[in-house]
């Protein structure tokens, strides 16, 4: 979805229930790949070969190119996190499980039971298989965990199934954000918490030309370096250029339903914070 196509807010009773996304093999409006205009399908498609390609460096590149920002990032997320000792959290485009592991070891640090379960979701296999060996390797599998691939706008599971649904970094990749927006509000239950990190728009001045520069030219190289992938790195970095500021999220966050909507920035608006709840 561009910026240009972002529906206007209305009220709820129009909202909710009003998202159907398209089957996969759909082809969508053209939308973006980076700075590419291409089809639904195509954005799909290319979107797995950019994360099958990385996955292996994925979690290397993270601290490379964030010099490990992103753990503190993250940090803040499981410091929002409403979740419960005996609570059912679903991480989607849980990549290699940070959210997952770490939401986790909040709920344990809750209680002794740790009847707490936590399902990953992805689009992409090895990533997703990545996911499932940090679980593994954090002692967590069997039964405190369950990978499951599936497609963020059109997830495999029931209604009102989960207390809190988290994403990191992976919505910018959707074919069609309000699609997934509606499926994380779906699955929630009454009074469940929708909590999203992402990239977004610095705020601060002078920022926006720095981490422009940084950006454009030192993450596509380091990718080329480090994973033999210029362009999946040459993606990421225009597909957080392509992808809404931190107010214009937030009012998708509304569309799709959720109230007590609210962002925070992080890094000067580098990235954000994103949490709405389902209420009724
Ligand atoms: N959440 C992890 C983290 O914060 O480290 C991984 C983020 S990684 C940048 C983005 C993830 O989104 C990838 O694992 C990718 O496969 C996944 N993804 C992309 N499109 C998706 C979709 N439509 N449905 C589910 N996952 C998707």
């Amino acid at each position: 979805m561009s910026k240009t196509q972002m529906p206007e807010p209305s009220h709820k009773q129009q909202r909710q229930g009003s998202h159907v996304s398209a089957p996969p093999d759909q082809d969508y409006e053209r939308t973006h790949f980076g700075f590419e205009s291409v089809s639904g399908v195509e954005k799909r498609q290319r979107v797995m070969g950019v994360f099958s390609s990385v996955a292996g460096k994925y979690d290397l590149m993270n601290d490379l190119m964030s010099g490990g920002m992103h753990r503190l990032w993250k940090r803040r997320l499981f410091d929002v996190a409403a979740v419960r000792p005996d609570g059912r959290v679903l991480d989607v485009a849980a990549g290699s499980g940070d959210i997952a592991i770490g939401l986790l070891r909040k709920m344990d640090a809750q209680s002794d039971g740790k009847s707490s379960r936590v399902v990953l979701t992805d689009l992409n296999g090895p990533m997703l298989a990545e996911g499932a060996q940090r679980v593994i390797d954090a002692g967590l599998l069997p039964g405190r965990a369950d990978c499951i691939q599936s497609d963020g706008t059109r997830l495999a599971f029931a209604d009102n199934s989960f207390d809190v649904v988290s994403i990191a970094f992976g919505i910018r990749n959707f074919v069609d954000v309000e699609a997934g927006l509606a499926e994380f509000y779906r699955v929630l239950k009454p009074g469940g918490q929708f909590i999203c990190l992402e990239f977004s728009q610095p705020v601060l001045p002078l920022l926006d030309v720095i981490y422009d520069t940084y950006s454009f030219n030192v993450i596509p190289p380091l990718g080329a370096w480090v994973t033999g992938d210029r362009d999946s790195y040459q993606y990421l970095v225009e597909s957080i250029r392509r992808f809404p500021d931190q107010k214009r999220f937030n009012k998708l966050i509304e569309w799709a339903g959720f109230e007590l909507v609210r962002y925070e920035n992080m890094t000067g608006g580098v990235v954000a914070l994103h949490r709405g709840y389902k209420i009724t």
